[in-house]
């Protein structure tokens, strides 16, 4: 988004990306292939900590966006203005921020999922909120022409969404913008405090081997590798202050199955296309989901016959995912010593734990309310089948630790954090600035100094937008 903002001004940007370019013809249904081809570490990425925590991270030009579930919500006001009382961002109020997100939602075509595209699975969901009492929305996504295929983990075959190597990089590159795909960037050009380019090497796209060293110089240098890729770069650029990579936010989530008597072949539908925003304030919020049956069958019962009966139930069954705000849990990000690898580390907070189970019982219920007869939680300690009354009860009751409650998380935020003080943990300003350097900016969801309480893509862009406004007056 930045690039592209920067690129109708008629400066020279040149943008520079560890992985491939891909188009639909590289996209497959095979989960195992995609994430080894086009996610960090194959798609075997974790944090260690009181929890074992896996991250989904995309290695691809345009980042998340391409197989990702196109998902835009724009902040709560509650968490802008927690931005602006702890961190001391005073500028980045709703109104200051509106024109960007406008900006933002008119390139990239956001608009809500039409009922057309839904399927059984997301109408279930919406069924469920509405038999509860609770609100409901059509999730806003980057799309155009969606057939509800429910394969956006893999990449979008039908050219429907619109990622931002297909808006934004492209029109980017129409004006003479330049992409290097397939370099890998190891650190910053140091020169007295001043950040004068890039050194690292071009990568086989295939075998991640390295081949040829890369140096690119430039008056400004962006940084926009993600909550775990731009610490990394920054600490291996001598930027060793604790608060770089300190205080990562992850959105702990959770999944539930439910089987149903009726057909519902949850692949068919936008792979999220109902949400409700219900819980949100308390830090919890609830999905329709859809990912491919292998990435599910992890939860299902494993004594062999058992599973072998739930997967041949699938066409009856359907899934809803929850995540909490993680407020009260830390990550972090150092790299390995001698490496340009991350160090990830994650403790699940008693708060957010509580949270986590809290969305298992609110998933439950809602199996119960559109008349599900099985629930399968993978939850340690509770049957790996039970009805979705005694689930949402049993769960609740539960004194569960850590370990117990199977979680994840692909929204990583943190980790270069805005903030007015930089004694006080901050690591750029609100533009993005980094205090420790000059001409050199962060442009990712590390910025954000506590979660934005939605999913994270759409606030990371409107402050890039806003960021490629500002920069041309600058240089
Ligand atoms: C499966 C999945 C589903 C998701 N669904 C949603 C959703 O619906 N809505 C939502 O808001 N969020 C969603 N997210 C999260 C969202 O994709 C991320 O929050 C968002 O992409 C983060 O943007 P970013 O620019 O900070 O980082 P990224 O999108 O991760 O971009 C960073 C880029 O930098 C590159 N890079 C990293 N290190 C280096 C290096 N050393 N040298 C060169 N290049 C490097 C990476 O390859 C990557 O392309 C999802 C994530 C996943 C994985
Ligand atoms: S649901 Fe299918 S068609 Fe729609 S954006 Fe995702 S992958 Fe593309």
């Amino acid at each position: 988004m930045l690039a592209h903002e920067l690129g109708k001004t008629g400066a020279r940007v040149i943008l520079v990306e560890a992985g491939p370019r891909l188009t639909p013809r590289d996209f497959h249904q095979d989960i195992g292939k995609t994430l080894a081809s086009y996610f960090w570490e194959g798609g075997t990425r974790a944090a260690r900590g009181n929890v074992f925590f896996p991250t989904l991270q995309v290695r691809a030009l345009g980042g998340g966006t391409v197989f990702n579930s196109a998902i835009c919500m724009r902040p709560l006001a509650s968490s802008l203005q927690r931005w602006q009382d702890d961190h001391g961002l005073t500028d980045l109020t709703e109104e200051a921020l509106a024109p960007h997100f406008d900006a933002v939602e008119e390139l990239l075509g956001i608009r809500e999922a039409s009922d057309d595209i839904m399927g059984r699975r997301n109408d279930l969901f919406r069924e469920a909120c509405e038999n509860l009492g609770w609100s409901w929305e059509r999730i806003r996504r980057f799309e155009e022409g969606c057939r509800g295929s429910g394969e956006c983990i893999t990449g979008c075959r039908h050219q429907a969404k619109n990622s931002v190597d297909r808006r934004g990089i492209r029109e980017m590159v129409e004006a003479g913008g330049r992409v290097y795909t397939s370099v890998h960037v190891d650190e910053l050009i140091m020169d007295q405090g001043k950040v004068r380019g890039i050194l690292g090497a071009t990568v086989n796209p295939a075998t991640w081997g390295r081949k040829h060293p890369v140096r690119i110089t430039a008056r400004c240098t962006i940084v926009a590798a993600g909550a775990i890729g731009t610490p990394v770069i920054l600490r291996r650029s001598g930027m060793t202050r604790n608060a770089v990579g300190d205080n990562v936010v992850f959105h702990p989530s959770c999944f539930i199955m439910g089987t149903f008597d009726e057909l519902v072949q949850p692949w068919n539908g936008a792979t999220q296309g109902i949400h409700s925003t219900e819980h949100l304030e308390r830090g919890i919020k609830l999905e329709s989901l859809w990912a491919t049956t292998s990435t599910f069958s992890r939860g299902l019962p494993r004594q062999p016959k058992q599973f072998k009966r739930y997967l041949k139930k699938w066409p009856h069954m359907s899934v809803f995912d929850g995540w909490v705000s993680g407020e009260a849990s830390r990550g972090r990000v150092r790299h390995i010593p001698g490496t340009n690898r991350p160090d990830i580390t994650f403790d699940l907070g008693e708060a957010d734990l509580r949270r986590l189970q809290e969305a298992n019982a609110l998933l439950c219920e809602m199996f119960d309310a559109v008349g599900s007869k099985e629930v399968v939680t993978g939850i340690h300690g509770l049957p790996e089948v039970m009805s979705p009354r005694e689930a949402a009860d049993e769960i609740r009751k539960g004194r569960f630790s850590a370990v117990d409650l199977p979680t994840a998380s692909n929204h990583v935020m943190g980790g270069a954090a805005m903030g007015s003080d930089p004694d006080r943990g901050a690591v750029t300003d609100s533009w993005g600035k980094v205090w420790d350097a000059d001409d050199l900016y962060v442009c990712d969801t590390g910025l954000f100094p506590s979660s934005p309480g939605v999913n994270p893509q759409l606030t990371a862009m409107a402050l890039a937008h806003r960021l490629g406004q500002e920069l041309p007056r600058r240089y």
